[in-house]
């Protein structure tokens, strides 16, 4: 992964993450977050809040007291596509997401240009992308540990996908329960009509 821009990351900086697990260290404020941050973001993660910032922009390098504001971020992620996890033909597969500070913004898959539909679909069904669950950020783990049985029952649901589910399951009655009360007043109206 690299990132230009983003963030505390002024400087072209490339991120090599292997298999297994890899463990980002530094002190308080040094811009760890930030490295999650720009996962998600190129991952075409839309909410302002959820990448800790207030605006969209909030993401652009905005100055040090050494160093100007710059005008874009950029984060390009390669992912080894070997295993064809992504359904897509090719074994490496580059995402690159591009924001300026004038508004614009820009999404590509290996250097073509697309919406960020493309870029969600790609990476829906591998499980990754959109809802974003395998990003856990600080203190949501806590809210995981502490939560009740119903809560954690409901993060696992939501996880699984079942949430959307019982939403429409719901929308299905209550649009069943609607249907039921013109039949009853048709029914109703025909009896007066014999
Ligand atoms: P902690 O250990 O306290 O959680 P961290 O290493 O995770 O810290 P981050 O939260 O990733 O740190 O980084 C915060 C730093 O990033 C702050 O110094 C903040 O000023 C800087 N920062 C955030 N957004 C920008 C931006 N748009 N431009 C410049 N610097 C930024």
């Amino acid at each position: 992964m690299t990132l230009r821009g983003f963030k505390s990351f002024a400087s072209s900086t490339t991120l090599r993450l292997e298999p297994g697990i890899t463990c980002v260290v530094g002190p308080n404020g040094s811009g760890k977050s930030n490295v999650v941050d720009a996962l998600a973001w190129v991952m075409g993660e839309q909410g302002a809040k959820s990448l800790r910032g207030g605006k969209m922009e909030d993401v652009i390098f905005a100055g040090t007291a050494g160093r100007p504001a710059l005008g874009r971020a950029e984060v390009v992620l390669t992912i080894d596509n070997t295993d064809g996890a992504l359904p897509i033909e090719y074994s490496e597969v580059t995402i690159s997401r591009t924001m300026f500070r004038n508004g614009g913004s820009e999404y590509a898959i290996n250097g073509q240009g697309c919406r960020l539909l493309d870029v969600q679909e790609l990476l829906s069904d591998s499980g990754i992308g959109r809802e974003m669950h395998v990003i856990v950020g600080q203190g949501q783990l806590d809210a995981v540990l502490s939560a009740t049985p119903e809560d954690r029952r409901g993060f696992i649901e939501e996880a699984a996908g079942v949430l959307k589910h019982r939403k429409r399951k719901e929308k299905a009655l209550r649009k069943l329960e609607a249907m039921q009360a013109n039949l009853t007043r048709v029914q109703d109206l025909t009896a007066e009509l014999r």
